[in-house]
């Protein structure tokens, strides 16, 4: 890349920079490591729009990883929900319980890429960003770029050889003491110029340099994957105790493994009615007194596009006394609180008062 195209990109980024909680005001001012950690992460996959709130209000609770690091999961869970891809809060709750003692992430994308949750991706910002090293990043924003400016029509998840190639060029722009803005400005301009449909070839500070825009080919760049989308219908349990307690269950579930959730399993679309068989791993079937169908909802989670019916069962009998760590009867109003997320949170909305 040469060089007038990068001091374009950085002039183009100090006038354009948006306000950001995660962003100080002097653009040059190196950032707090676990600031840049959380903020990376909280971003994988999500808006930032949706992301500034959740950043504020964790950054209120968990000003630093020590405090984070004596958290627990569920309340982690908590300030995580809504933003979906649960095992980003998990693994960031280890990675603090790894490096609560030493009080600062490592400086080294060795010793960073160790932890859980710190890919190449979240290294690079952190090293470059908090660290100002020479360090590349390469997200969804930066390989677009590429594949319009070198008119790339390959993606790096064709092959190893692929990777390598826009690695590199990630590497070539970020071998620079100006690392830490040129990896914040191309983020920038993929999320604000060269956005996926129609970007703002006008107003990019790399026209002149990009083949795909000198070739009026934008909209070929970077190629259209496979969108592997996979159809999950199922039910899930609401099961109520007669003194009003909830089942909630942990591990062998199909979603959410490692939290408390509520029942739930496949179940094609117009079962048959009453109680379902796999139910009766829960409860006792001669206990229940009422199956009833409260309604369904629609979620996401990664692949998965789910559509689940909801099945409200009440049981004769009160809830015995919470033993074993996979089954837990939570008391009815204090439900919400206590499912730390909004598959749930749906299931539980369809309860009538
Ligand atoms: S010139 Fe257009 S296509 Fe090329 S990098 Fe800029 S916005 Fe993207």
């Amino acid at each position: 890349m040469d060089n007038a195209f990068l001091k374009r990109l950085r002039e183009w980024f100090k006038k354009n920079a948006a306000e950001l909680p995660w962003r100080l005001a002097d653009l040059d001012a190196p950032r707090d490591a676990y600031a840049v950690w959380i903020s990376e992460t909280m971003l994988q996959q999500t808006q930032v729009s949706t992301v500034r709130d959740y950043f504020v209000r964790w950054m209120k609770r968990f000003p630093d990883i020590q405090i984070l690091a004596e958290a627990s999961e569920e309340e982690v869970f908590k300030y995580w929900q809504g933003l979906g891809y649960y095992s980003r809060a998990r693994n960031i709750l280890k990675t603090a319980k790894i490096v609560a003692e030493s009080k600062e992430l490592p400086r080294t994308r060795k010793e960073l890429e160790t932890l859980p949750g710190i890919g190449a991706y979240t290294a690079g910002a952190i090293l470059s960003l908090a660290y100002h090293q020479r360090e590349a990043i390469l997200d969804g924003n930066l390989v677009r770029i590429f594949s319009r400016l070198y008119a790339l029509d390959f993606l790096p998840t064709d092959s190893k050889e692929a990777l390598k190639t826009y690695w590199d060029y990630a590497r070539e722009i970020a071998d620079s003491p100006k690392a830490y803005v040129h990896n914040e400005a191309l983020m920038e301009l993929g999320r604000t110029v060269c956005k996926i449909k129609n970007p703002d070839c006008e107003n990019c500070p790399f026209q002149g340099a990009c083949k795909a825009c000198a070739e009026n080919r934008t909209a070929e760049f970077p190629p259209s994957k496979k969108h592997i989308q996979k159809d999950w219908h199922g039910t899930v349990l609401v099961i109520e105790s007669a003194d009003h307690k909830i089942l909630a269950v942990h591990g062998g579930q199909k979603f959410f493994k490692n939290q408390f959730t509520l029942p739930h399993f496949e179940l094609p679309r117009n079962a048959t009615a009453g109680l379902p068989a796999p139910a009766e791993a829960y409860i006792d079937a001669d206990q229940v007194i009422g199956v009833q169908s409260i309604g369904s909802f629609r979620h996401n989670i990664t692949i998965h596009k789910i559509e689940c019916d909801v099945l409200h069962i009440q049981l004769s009998k009160k809830a015995p006394a919470n033993k074993a760590s996979e089954i837990q009867w939570v008391k009815r109003n204090l439900a919400q609180e206590f499912f730390a997320n909004s598959f749930c949170l749906k299931a539980l909305a369809l309860l009538k008062a």
